[in-house]
């Protein structure tokens, strides 16, 4: 697997005729604190501003203060904007008072945790232009490096496209591999979903002309496939597979960043996974987002099973070959959903819904091109949820 920190600040001229690039210009990891030396050499334009520092309370202790510490030996006058409420949702009141604490003082902001918090850090950062870190303390989805960020309003979810990406990303392994265990499985979740969102890419190029990138293709295929079979290093906190899950979120967020656009990473297991969130924001049982996409991959690949194995179109044959390439047997993807402990419970993810019901919603027109779209188009939705409730049923779960 490729180390992230050679993508990073430099353009690729590509196979695929476009040159990538992305902005960020370090990743590094650490077996403990993250030296003052990161901070101060990444940020030396800012020296003797001060820093906001954005975290969460939930985040170990340690892993704040450790990070406080190293900015404050850095030479940084240090501003902390620590959020204690039970779960962080990134609404107006936390974006307004981590806006409010950016003021024309500070000259970088760093955010400390997980998905939410550096989101917010990411928000912020871009709305008041200036620099920012962000340091992960658990592998749980693949957004760190990139330039997305989810901010709630009115009440809803929104995704903002046009935000920064962080100049800097580093991590404390030690911190990393202490993270709550269903948060390093959301992370492994991420990275499955590659097995149907590249099938969903190919499908694409072949039927709607979308440009595709055969480097970014092949570096997504590898990195997860890398995950699948170190998924008992992963769950056993082994250092090596923690590491390995690391680069291959931080991979997964770069490739978005070097598409510009997050097709690599993301199809039809996405759309479902959308779909398990708004449902689980309604009945306040949300479900962390890679355990999701880990359940919208069983989803997809019995689709394509469906599709490859029953219906047989001629017209996908000039790309079954590469489209199978991709996909692991739905069997196997059950298996690593069991051993992960994301498991196969379609009422765990989708209350007050089912299946059925996903599987229509998420075939809508206005959503990008998939496996969904090929079977709405083909009339074969209620055949293909037919096979997958079957298939479901089989494993003995209930749709
Ligand atoms: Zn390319
Ligand atoms: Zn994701």
């Amino acid at each position: 697997m490729r180390n992230p920190a050679d993508l990073t600040g430099r353009e690729i001229l590509c196979e695929c005729g476009r040159t990538h690039r992305v902005p960020i210009r370090e990743i590094r990891r650490w077996e403990g604190a993250i030296p003052p030396e990161a901070f101060s050499g990444i940020f030396s334009s800012a020296a003797g501003m001060s820093a906001l520092m954005i975290c969460d309370a939930h985040t170990m202790d340690s892993a704040n203060g450790r990070v406080a510490e190293s900015l404050r030996r850095a030479g940084w006058k240090l501003k902390v904007r620590e959020f204690s409420r039970d779960r962080l949702v990134n609404d107006e009141a936390a974006v307004g008072a981590a806006v409010l604490d950016a003021d024309t003082g500070v000259g970088v902001i760093i955010a400390v945790g997980g998905g939410t918090v550096t989101d917010l850090g990411r928000f912020v950062a871009s709305r008041t232009c200036k620099p920012f870190a962000l340091v992960m303390t658990c592998p749980s989805m693949d957004g760190y490096a990139s330039n997305i960020a989810a901010v709630s309003l009115d009440g809803r979810r929104r995704i903002f496209k046009d935000c920064r990406y962080p100049d800097a990303i580093f991590c404390d392994m030690e911190v990393m591999r202490s993270a709550p265990m269903e948060l390093i499985a959301s992370g492994f979740g991420d990275m499955l979903g590659e097995r149907t969102s590249l099938p969903d890419w190919v499908m694409s190029r072949h039927f709607t002309g979308e440009r595709f990138c055969g480097m970014l293709a092949a570096l997504m295929d590898d990195s997860s496939m890398e995950c699948a079979s170190r998924l008992d290093g992963i769950i056993s906190r082994d250092a090596a597979a923690t590491g390995a899950l690391t680069d291959a979120l931080l991979l997964a967020g770069i490739s978005m960043g070097l598409a510009g656009d997050t097709r690599p990473v993301s199809g039809s297991e996405h759309i479902f996974s959308h779909f398990m969130a708004e449902r689980g924001m309604e009945a306040g049982t949300a479900a962390p987002h890679g355990a999701t996409v880990g359940f919208g991959t069983l989803i997809s690949t019995l689709l394509y099973e469906y599709l490859l194995d029953e219906l047989r179109p001629s017209d996908l044959a000039p790309v079954e070959a590469e489209i199978r390439r991709y996909l692991l047997p739905s069997a196997q993807i059950a298996d690593l959903l069991a051993v992960s402990g994301i498991g196969v419970s379609a009422g765990r993810y989708l209350p007050g819904s089912d299946v059925a019901d996903m599987i229509h919603v998420c075939a809508a027109p206005d959503k990008r091109y998939t496996v969904l779209r090929y079977l709405a188009d083909a009339g074969r939705i209620e055949d293909g949820i037919r096979h997958v409730v079957d298939a479901l049923g089989r494993m003995g779960e209930s749709a």
